[in-house]
């Protein structure tokens, strides 16, 4: 008796390295890849209100799967496409197509598991079976040397331990074919338009002032990190340039690819082997690996705390006073909107807001402002990253964010002091003036630091503080004083 497979395709949007895909072609006669549009993804509501992904990130999506269909048909296969609730989506396509098996890709967060709970019961009354795939991360979940429930919460010790006892697997090759069934009629649906996703198309067209257009699927991927690896042979140099700010090369941007699954984190870590091997080996190249072992961290601990990540007090219940009244949302906004009258914050958020993007040096900033001096429920922040983000990724952001606001993975308590941030990694105020064209004329350190611009100064630069920028919502230079 022949058998047939459905491949639910979520964060996974390739065929290089893809256990799920290769899989199911290994087990099963015929093979019906599906994506499906999440409805709550696209137009649903985050928390705080938020909307919870943005345009870029619905049009990153979009393009992705647009890409996976062309790969998909290049192997003889098809991909069907739906929009909707994938639990209801999934369980109703396996029972017309009379699947007997539906592969699916794991995610270690709290919604998605829950999915594939709702999706693996309704199919089970269907007596269709299930096979969960992790294929996300560099090291497998099932290699960690002590299981993810008891692994260490500081990130040293859990990274010594995995390079030690552990091994990365090796990248998978995609299959040679794809054996799709003819699908008929159900196989035509067109990929939803960035309108029927309920995005409106205009916020998600590229700024050019931004360090890299983005456009998502695994093509695209691949030739970034051709482009950025050997044409350009950046990755010699990754561990002293990936604090910069400005540029598409300071750092190698793969993340939007790994966060919706175009690019394999096992085949980068391939690549920087083989780079190793052909070009150079150094603390540099190493450190790209190193970076990739952090986004591991965070997937396994988010397995480990679940939505501990989302509460106020964190994974290690860290008692803080949060500010959310009135005074407090007011300042978030200002925050959001790249308002605050402190330039390195502005630049940073007004970079998010245009692009979808901004460096880890930035991001690290702006939540550190919003959390540390400005006291705010970091929460917010971290809802909206969520709703901005071209690389959104649940752990990552959560993660990241916890971390920065002194509830996460870290029992120390660092802040960023801003100001001496901006003058370390921006000291031309290059980056500053690069998305705040109103501080142009004025010298770095003002640039900076514009309230210390007397009146006449104002005059001279032709600089209206309050008017051409704003005013500082504090005293920022008192406020790093005291904390
Ligand atoms: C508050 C905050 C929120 C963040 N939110 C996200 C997010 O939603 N999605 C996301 O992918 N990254 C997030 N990061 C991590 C990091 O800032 C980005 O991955 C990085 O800036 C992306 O640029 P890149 O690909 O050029 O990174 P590179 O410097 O080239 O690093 C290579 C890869 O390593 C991984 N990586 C690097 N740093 C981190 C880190 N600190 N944590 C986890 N993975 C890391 C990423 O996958 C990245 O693509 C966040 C960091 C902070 C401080």
């Amino acid at each position: 008796m022949s058998e047939t497979a459905v491949v639910w395709f979520r964060d996974d949007l390739r065929v290089h390295d893809n256990e799920t895909l290769v899989e199911a072609v290994r087990a099963a006669d015929e093979v019906v890849p599906l994506y499906v549009f999440d409805e709550r993804e696209h137009a649903g509501a985050g928390m705080f209100d938020r909307p919870k992904k943005g345009a870029r990130w619905g049009r990153f999506r979009r393009e992705a799967v647009l890409d996976l269909r062309e790969s998909l048909r290049d192997l003889g296969g098809e991909l069907l496409v739906r929009h909707g609730d994938p639990r209801a989506v999934v369980p109703a396509v396996a029972e017309t197509l009379d699947a007997d098996t539906v592969h699916l890709q794991t995610k270690p967060a709290t919604e998605e598991l829950a999915d594939e709970h709702a999706v693996k019961s309704l199919l089970a009354e269907r007596d269709v079976g299930v096979e969960r795939h992790w294929t996300h991360t560099l090291y497998h979940v099932d290699d960690l040397p002590t299981p993810y429930t008891d692994i260490q919460d500081t990130f040293t010790p859990w990274r010594k331990e995995v390079e030690r006892e552990a091994a990365v697997r090796d990248s998978l090759p995609a299959p040679e074919t794809v054996p799709t069934p003819d699908l008929g009629e159900a196989g035509d649906a067109a990929v939803p338009t960035l309108a029927d996703l309920g995005h409106d198309p205009d916020e998600a067209t590229a700024d050019d002032r931004g360090v890299l257009a983005f456009e998502g699927g695994e093509t695209a991927a691949l030739e970034r990190l051709e482009d950025y690896v050997w044409t350009g042979d950046h990755l010699r140099n990754y561990k002293e340039t990936r604090n910069g700010l400005l540029g598409a090369d300071y750092s190698s941007k793969f993340s939007a690819w790994l966060a919706h699954g175009c690019l394999s984190p096992r085949y980068v870590h391939a690549e920087v082997d083989r780079y190793e091997d052909e070009r150079v080996s150094n603390e540099d190249t190493y450190w790209l690996v190193f970076e990739l072992l952090w986004r591991d961290f965070f997937q396994f601990q988010f397995l480990k705390h679940g939505a501990d990540f989302f509460a106020p007090n964190g994974i290690r219940d860290v008692r803080k006073e949060w500010r959310r009244d009135e005074e407090a949302r007011e300042a978030f906004e200002r925050w959001a909107a790249g308002e605050t009258g402190v330039p390195f914050v502005d630049a940073n958020m007004r970079e998010l807001n245009a692009t979808g993007y901004m460096s880890n040096r930035g991001r690290q900033n702006v939540a550190s402002f919003l959390a540390d001096a400005m006291g705010v429920d970091w929460r917010l922040g971290a809802a909206y990253f969520e709703s901005r983000l071209v690389d959104y990724d649940v752990a990552s952001n959560w993660g990241n964010w916890a971390y920065q606001a002194g509830v996460g993975n870290d029992s120390r308590d660092n802040y960023f002091d801003v100001l001496g941030q901006a003058e370390r990694y921006d000291p031309g105020a290059e980056y500053v003036t690069h998305w705040l064209p109103e501080l142009a004329g004025l010298p770095a350190e003002y640039a900076h630091r514009p309230w210390r611009l007397s009146e006449a100064e104002q005059a001279e630069y032709g600089v209206d503080l309050g008017r051409d920028y704003p005013a500082p919502l504090f005293d920022v230079e008192a406020r790093y004083r005291n904390l």
